[in-house]
């Protein structure tokens, strides 16, 4: 690799939220010293290994072909933030920007979030603004015509979320829209009977609330109130 190149690397590392970006320097060499060939790794990784950080996540994912969804993607979208973030958002899926950025929620619905963070906290007085949190989604490669996961991607690309939650051990969970509240609450319920109450992923409280995209859409006026709500509500259990 190229000084540039690693450069380029560690910048990418920090546009995730990353602050310390070690070298793996142990595996490749060992490998050398025998010239056995290296173990080929499992397709998917161990669940929660012990001591799980997401720059491991990061390099489990790789260059990621595990579902079809790598067929037509630009980039994998990881996640951005606080790695010690105690409010951590959970949307579906990147869309056209989000592939094009590597970044989750950075088009019009990644706006109206950050308008919904940082405008209710303003609000209600609690000093955050949007990378005091961490984001990411269900899957991390852009479903062709934004349609929803199917049901063996959620499965396959769920495992690194349910990685990247166990490692940040965030004090709440907001999860966005139906596709995130099925991954993480196992439920085929809807938003509408879900939201505004606490549910649970694995002793961590879970909020659900509308997807920004759905509030983006100009009849959807009273879900936006509620979704308001809902963040208050979040807000108020994490930073208060
Ligand atoms: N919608 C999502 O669910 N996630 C994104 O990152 C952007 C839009």
């Amino acid at each position: 690799m190229t000084r540039d190149q690693i450069r380029q690397r560690l910048e990418f590392y920090q546009d995730l939220g990353f602050k310390t970006v070690y070298r793996r320097s142990v595996i490749e060499p060992a490998f050398a010293a025998n010239s056995q060939p290296p173990i080929t790794a499992p397709a998917l990784p161990t669940l929660e290994p012990t001591h799980d950080s997401l720059l491991n996540i990061l390099q489990d994912i790789g260059d990621c072909t595990r579902c079809r969804l790598h067929e037509g993607r630009n980039k994998i979208v990881f996640g951005s933030g606080n790695e010690q973030a105690r409010l951590v958002f959970v949307g579906e899926g990147p869309g056209a920007d989000e592939d094009a950025q590597g970044l989750p929620f950075v088009g019009r619905a990644g706006q109206l979030l950050t308008q919904m963070i940082e405008g209710t906290a303003g609000k209600e007085g609690i000093p955050i603004k949007r990378p005091d949190v961490y984001i990411c989604n269900i899957v991390k490669c852009r479903p062709p015509e934004n349609r929803t996961p199917q049901p063996d991607e959620m499965e396959i690309c769920g495992q690194f979320v349910f990685r990247q939650l166990q490692a940040i051990k965030p004090k709440a969970i907001c999860a966005l829209g139906s596709t995130a509240a099925k991954a993480l609450l196992g439920t085929k319920l809807g938003v509408t009977a879900l939201r505004g109450k606490w549910h649970n992923w694995r002793d961590i409280p879970v909020m659900v609330t509308f997807h920004p995209s759905y509030l983006l859409r100009p009849y959807n006026q009273n879900a936006k109130k509620e979704a308001w709500e809902d963040l208050k509500k979040v807000l108020h259990y994490v930073y208060d």
